[in-house]
């Protein structure tokens, strides 16, 4: 058991296989010294979820597609895809992907 505790939970957080960790929230913690540090810890996860609302969008066009008939209408859904896999492929981009 460590001093430090849970952002979210407040309970005392446990070092296990060199990892800081919260067993109530079964979640890493990773302690950083300020904002700076902050910031560049959290960014590959804000990215990643970027991403996976991208992947979603995507996803809901592509059924949109699906279940639609209407030429004009297709034509919309099919122009939307093209934005969001190009917003697809630049994230991937970013995140080194
Ligand atoms: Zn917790």
């Amino acid at each position: 058991m460590l001093s430090k505790h849970c952002p979210a939970c407040d309970a005392p957080l446990v070092k296990y296989k060199g990892e800081i960790w919260c067993p109530i929230c079964e979640k890493r913690v990773v302690i950083v010294k300020d904002d700076a540090e902050a910031y560049a810890v959290s960014l590959p996860y804000r990215l990643l979820e970027v991403e996976q609302i991208i992947v979603d969008k995507i996803v809901e066009l592509a059924r949109k597609a699906q279940s639609e008939s209407d030429p004009e209408s297709l034509k919309i859904i099919g122009e939307n895809l093209d934005v969001w896999l190009s917003a697809f492929e630049r994230i991937r981009k970013v995140r080194g992907k």
